[in-house]
């Protein structure tokens, strides 16, 4: 009961933030989707405008849950936010201003998380977590361990539906992912 007030306040909080020029064209802001008591926390630059309500939604979420169910994982055992919780306007990413003021949402909602694996997908969401610009090519599928907490880089469902040669290696990181999750003996939620 005290995590989900806890949840409950800091969306609400965070439906009243201003602090970026996002908030503008803001008709939706995206807190987060999947469970919140979920110990995989994955993280997309974004929410998508064609995302509606999610950040995974359309094409993109259809992809994805189905990657995730055929890893024999289930969308309760993940929750999905974003870096930036406004949409970003269609043909840009966001600002490293706007990635930069928008960061302290998600470090608090990680903190209520406590996730025991972080998942960025796409590039975007893994320089903006491991501080530094890294290729995705090089690094989908590596593990690597921040504050106690193991982190993987995996392609963007958008990469997928835009380039279906990478999927074997998008279908190879969930199975990763799996392997990482029975390792932790993370069977259910916990
Ligand atoms: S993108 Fe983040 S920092 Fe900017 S207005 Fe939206 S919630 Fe606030």
């Amino acid at each position: 009961m005290k995590d989900e007030q806890a949840w409950a306040q800091l969306q609400q909080r965070c439906q009243g933030c201003g602090a970026c020029g996002l908030r503008k064209e803001r008709k939706n802001l995206v807190f987060g989707q999947g469970n919140p008591f979920a110990k995989v926390l994955m993280i997309v630059p974004a929410p998508t405008v064609a995302g509606g309500r999610q950040l995974l939604g359309g094409a993109e979420g259809t992809l994805f849950w189905e990657l995730l169910s055929l890893g024999g994982i289930t969308p309760e055992q993940v929750y999905v936010s974003s870096v930036v919780k406004c949409p970003v306007p269609k043909g840009r990413k966001a600002l490293h201003l706007e990635q930069n003021t928008c960061l302290p949402w998600l470090r608090a909602q990680t903190k209520l998380l406590s996730p025991k694996v972080i998942v960025c997908l796409g590039q975007e969401s893994l320089s903006v977590i491991m501080g530094e610009e890294l290729s995705m090519a090089q690094c989908h599928g590596q593990w690597f361990i921040r504050r106690g907490v193991e982190m993987m880089g995996m392609y963007h469902p958008e990469d997928l539906l835009q380039d279906q040669t990478l999927r074997p290696q998008g279908f190879a990181d969930i199975k990763s992912l799996e392997q990482k999750m029975k390792q932790l003996r993370m069977t259910s939620n916990k």
